[in-house]
């Protein structure tokens, strides 16, 4: 069994950029969704690997757009030895076909179609397909209908009948067909061009063409969201790495300071001693940041014996080691934190320190915890003499 291996990948994609959103389309460099990136290689070059081991495919030719010349330019150029022949397309799915059918070899007696936007396919799948043939004129990949399927009447939607879906199929690929019995069904049938598939071509002419029923996954990538499903169900670590990082700081409380919480003065007769403005809040969540990319404490970064770092702001000081995070490829997602003081209460300043260390971690509101809690007069907090901070911030990587 020789077969010739046609892949139709000239479509212009019109739904998947239509899917995309404005910055989507900014960011992505591509003109066809078969340049995306799925596994760590280009959408089309992962539909072609999957006929890697197939031996029975003895050539390859692939169908494209000329926007996508330069792109394919720097891919592979041959599959397990087998030179990939990059041909251009026609205006139609069909046209495409037509076009790498006059190319393909006459020693092939078989041509298998398999869509350029379906890299899902599997080996067994294309196997059974082939085993299926040797009988017929014509083999399909198809899924049996699941959705209870309505035909309406009219335009407005009235349904006139529930169709039996147990003789329905949705036709996918490959689709294999004997190479004169397709080459005949373009040349008796003068709409061929408008054909949507290989077995609707042989069907018109009267030709024997079955389906091979499957029940792998194996969708036709059309939508941004298509993309992202099959990206989820091949890539391995689609879960983000994150992290947690915790941080805890306390300051003298002394008449005659500012104090300064989560970025802000808070009215107060007295405010936290220290080198820097002593804003323990932030301190503490500079010191989980730092916990959660493994880069020491604050104290090895703004050290109280150095001069230059004098009342030093500390949204400064957190400024510094968010800006370090990123540069390593982290960005916290969210903070949950604990204020323990005894006075002033916090009960009136808690919403306004919630926005001001939000904007601090450059996160929005609700991914901010603020809570404020006394010591019941216990201890130094509870005393008066100091406050205590502690915060947990989660991280997750944003570069690869
Ligand atoms: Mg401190």
């Amino acid at each position: 069994m020789r077969v010739s291996l046609i892949i139709p990948a000239a479509g212009l994609g019109s739904r998947f950029r239509q899917s995309l959103s404005r910055s989507d389309k900014k960011v992505s460099s591509c003109r066809s969704k078969l340049c995306y990136q799925l596994n760590g290689e280009p959408v089309l070059l992962r539909t072609l690997r999957a006929f890697e081991q197939i031996p029975e495919i003895c050539e390859m030719i692939v169908a494209i757009s000329p926007e996508m010349l330069p792109e394919v330019k720097g891919w592979t150029r041959s599959i397990r030895g087998l030179k990939v022949r990059w041909i251009l397309g026609g205006k139609t799915r069909a046209e495409s076909v037509w076009n790498a059918l006059k190319k393909t070899s006459l020693q092939s007696d078989w041509i298998m179609v398999h869509d350029g936007a379906r890299p899902l396919i599997t080996p067994h799948a294309i196997r059974q397909v082939l085993k299926a043939g040797k009988d017929w004129d014509g083999v399909i990949l198809a899924r049996k209908v699941v959705p209870t399927i309505k035909r309406v009447l009219t335009e407005d939607g009235h349904i006139r009948e529930t169709v039996d879906r147990n003789a329905l199929y949705e036709a996918e690929t490959p689709q294999l067909v004997r190479r004169e019995m397709l080459l005949r069904a373009y040349k008796q049938n003068p709409r061929a061009f408008e054909a949507t598939d290989e077995a609707g071509l042989l069907e018109a002419i009267g030709a024997r063409v079955r389906v091979m029923p499957h029940g792998d996954w194996n969708p036709k990538l059309t939508t941004l969201t298509d993309l992202m499903l099959a990206k989820a169900t091949t890539e391995k670590n689609i879960l983000p790495e994150v992290r947690v990082g915790i941080g805890f700081d306390t300051h003298r409380l002394v008449k005659g300071r500012k104090f300064y919480l989560g970025g802000m003065v808070i009215p107060s007769p007295k405010g936290a001693l220290g080198h820097s403005d002593g804003d323990a809040l932030l301190h503490a969540l500079a010191d989980a940041i730092l916990g959660a990319i493994g880069a020491g404490d604050i104290g090895e970064w703004f050290s109280d014996r150095d001069p230059k770092f004098k009342n030093i702001r500390s949204t400064k000081i957190l400024g510094v080691i968010l800006a370090e995070a990123k540069r390593r490829g982290w960005q916290p997602y969210h903070a949950d934190t604990n204020i323990i003081l005894e006075s002033p209460k916090l009960y009136a300043h808690k919403s306004k320190i919630r926005k001001s260390v939000a904007k601090c971690l450059e996160l929005d509101e609700k991914d901010v915890s603020i809570k404020a809690r006394t010591r019941e007069g216990l201890g130094p907090e509870g005393e008066g003499l100091a406050v205590t901070c502690e915060a947990v911030v989660s991280m997750r990587k944003v570069t690869a």
